[in-house]
């Protein structure tokens, strides 16, 4: 059950990330992305975006390095889009990272379209007992800095 309460400070958190996501430097190849860490009392941990530190990065990767051994079991994952589950630049996709880090929660807006590699990142992380919360209303913001992606 999630409370109004609860479900504010979702699309509060949530709305950041994808704001976040402007920050990227432009590509014709990966998503821009936001991500935003926040522990178990609604503070910020870490954010991140897409290219952040270097033109592979993904957002949640860039934002949980910035958080390497601390603890993340009570912290929430907000991610403008679907967490990867496979990727092309990488050996270890997002829902790997975050499972690894031991973070229980994600909340996304966007679900990954089908166009660089197969999304399933939600599968994967479902399937680990990870609660995962998609929060559709905030897609479109989520989707327009990758409007030249997808149009
Ligand atoms: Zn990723």
């Amino acid at each position: 059950m999630t409370t109004d309460r609860a479900r504010h400070d979702d699309l509060r958190w949530l709305a950041l990330a994808c704001d976040l996501a402007r920050a990227c430097p432009p590509s014709d190849t990966a998503f821009s992305v936001g991500a935003v860490v926040v522990d178990a009392e609604g503070r910020e941990l870490a954010r991140g975006h897409s290219r952040e530190t270097d033109e592979k990065v993904h957002a949640e990767e860039s934002a949980l390095a910035k958080l390497a051994g601390r603890d993340l079991t009570g912290a929430t994952v907000y991610s403008s889009l679907e967490p990867c589950a496979r990727r092309l630049s990488r050996p270890e996709p997002c829902a790997r990272l975050i499972l690894r880090r031991g973070v229980r929660r994600v909340v996304f807006a966007w679900r990954e379209p089908v166009l660089f590699v197969e999304g399933d990142g939600v599968e994967t992380l479902e399937e680990a007992g990870v609660e995962v919360v998609e929060l559709p209303e905030l897609a479109d913001r989520a989707r327009e800095p990758n409007a030249h992606l997808i149009n």
